[in-house]
């Protein structure tokens, strides 16, 4: 047996010679320095005791080195966990005493805060940090690293076992670790590579963070698995993406990459023209965002479901009609279904229920943590994401919101994305988002949250008087608030959780007296 997903990248390689990665400082790694840069990331892995089926927790900035830590992880049979690089210490305290990794590598910077979480999880604690020049360090495991040997035998993995655990983001209680095999991984990225036809001549702009499945797996994967390169960006910045755009052929991103993107002067069809595909994912890309950005670009961006669980569930075609507003189609080798939540009655085309998914894209469930697992699959194998939506007569799936973000108000279910969709449309919002909050009488009721544009003449009760001619009237916001931006997760999600917390007392005396 070899080592599944790293075997398939190799046989998948162009020539040893063949850009890999660019990078913004100037370097640049071919195929053969990947190849070699892995397997000394691996050796110092085996180095440090590292035993098949261990854990690498991974807390670095994003960097080169840190992808060659990820492959290197995966060749020595090593289960790596990346963390963002938001978590507090006392949230890495949670994940390493979750999670037990053998090794836990952090940013130098923070190594002393973060030593006696590693202690206590009994880690071993390695450091990495960004290069900056060959004479200074990049942290004491770039160092090993950097000693150890470019020969290394994969270590034999086959399919079903662990490449990676992703921890969810945990919106709704503490985050759970979801369980990624090597052929999930494979699999989902020889279908995106196919469905999106990457080939060897094509180079990604990367600007995603690297330790969500986003930027690891589906925009990494996709170039290794197609043979392709990438320009990899430490962050997000326009600056930095308009230098680097006339080189590239594809770009990848969350939606407020692209919403930034059009209030800037540079975004023009020229920019542009030589661009094959720009994808989308990880949340919802406004349809006016799509249609904004087909006037100015000439690009219909393809938009993409996935989750940390799953990889990639769907996909609008590469070929065919981009529907704003919708996922696409469920990806080869993958089944959507759209269920009544409450009987699991499959509901017809154009129905509103809970999605659920099954292929070989889907996780093998949540470490350490059975109960949860048997809690999410269904008894014929399906996984139920916790989103809700439809799928429309032309087989197009539409997504409603998370299901923990439908408002029960007096009885009746109102559906976010519905009323957030009629307060869209009207001139002069930029976006809104449409919650739940605590009532007397309703259980919940109906609170609408909106950013303007500067200059807008629009007020909270001309919006409410908007939606009354267009809604029912249980629909309808019992408030609606103007603010200057929604909060937002480093991945672009709104963060309704925030907001829920904040409006939480509006519609008691308390709320009301202070309103
Ligand atoms: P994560 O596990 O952080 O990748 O979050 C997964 C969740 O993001 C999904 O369950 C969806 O709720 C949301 N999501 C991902 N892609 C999209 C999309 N294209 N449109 C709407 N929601 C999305």
């Amino acid at each position: 047996m070899g080592n599944h997903l790293f075997d398939l990248v190799r046989s998948r390689m162009p020539a040893p010679d063949a850009p890999f990665a660019l990078l913004d400082d100037g370097r640049r790694y071919s195929y053969a320095d990947m190849v070699d840069v892995s397997a000394r990331f691996a050796n110092a892995l085996v180095a440090l005791g590292v035993q098949p089926g261990d854990r690498v927790a991974v807390q670095v900035e994003k960097s080169i080195e840190a992808l060659m830590l990820y492959l290197g992880a995966v060749r020595a049979g090593a289960i790596f966990l990346p963390l963002n690089t938001a978590y507090t210490p006392a949230e890495i305290e949670y994940f390493l005493g979750d999670a037990q990794p053998a090794v836990f590598v952090c940013d130098p910077a923070k190594a002393n805060a973060l030593k006696p979480y590693a202690d206590n999880a009994g880690a071993k604690l390695e450091t990495l940090g960004v290069w900056r020049s060959p004479d200074v360090s990049a942290g004491s495991l770039s160092d090993k690293a950097l000693a150890a040997s470019t020969a290394f035998a994969d270590i034999a993995r086959g399919p079903d076992d662990l490449a990676a655990i992703l921890y969810t983001s945990g919106t709704t209680g503490r985050s759970k670790g979801a369980m990624l095999s090597h052929d999930n991984l494979a699999s989902n990225a020889l279908a995106l590579v196919d469905y999106w036809r990457f080939t060897r001549d094509d180079v990604l702009l990367h600007a995603l963070p690297i330790f969500h499945t986003h930027g690891l797996f589906v925009a990494t994967n996709c170039v290794l698995f197609s043979g392709a390169s990438m320009i990899l960006l430490p962050k997000f910045d326009p600056d930095q993406v308009f230098k680097h755009l006339p080189q590239a052929t594809c770009m990848m991103g969350v939606p407020t990459f692209y919403v930034r993107l059009l209030q800037d002067a540079r975004l023009t069809k020229d920019a542009t023209k030589h661009m094959r595909l720009f994808v989308s994912g990880s949340a919802p890309l406004l349809a006016e965002t799509h249609r904004e950005w087909r006037e100015r670009t000439g690009h219909a961006i393809l938009e993409r479901y996935g989750m940390t669980e799953t990889n990639m569930n769907t996909s609008n075609p590469y070929e065919g009609e981009r529907v704003a507003g919708t996922v696409g189609f469920p990806l080869p080798g993958v089944s959507a279904r759209v269920v009544d939540p409450e009987t699991g009655r499959g509901l017809a085309a154009d129905e509103i229920g809970m999605i659920e998914v099954k292929g070989p894209n889907v996780f093998k469930g949540y470490w350490h943590n059975p109960e949860k697992t048997a809690a999410e699959f269904k008894p014929d194998g399906f996984f139920i994401t916790g989103d809700l939506g439809k799928i429309d007569a032309a087989g197009y799936v539409h997504i409603v919101g998370r299901g923990k973000d439908l408002i029960i108000t007096g009885g009746y279910n109102v559906y976010p994305k519905e009323v957030e969709t009629e307060i869209d449309e009207m001139p002069g919002v930029i976006e809104s988002a449409v919650i739940g909050c605590p009532h007397p009488d309703f259980g919940e009721g109906v609170t609408a949250v909106v950013v303007v544009k500067p200059g807008a003449t629009l007020t909270a009760a001309s919006i409410a008087q908007t939606l009354e001619q267009r809604l029912a009237k249980f629909k309808l916001p019992k408030q609606v608030f103007i603010v200057d931006d929604l909060p937002r997760n480093t991945m672009g999600k709104v963060q309704k959780n925030l907001l829920r917390e904040q409006y939480k007392d509006i519609y008691s005396t308390k709320g009301k007296a202070g309103a």
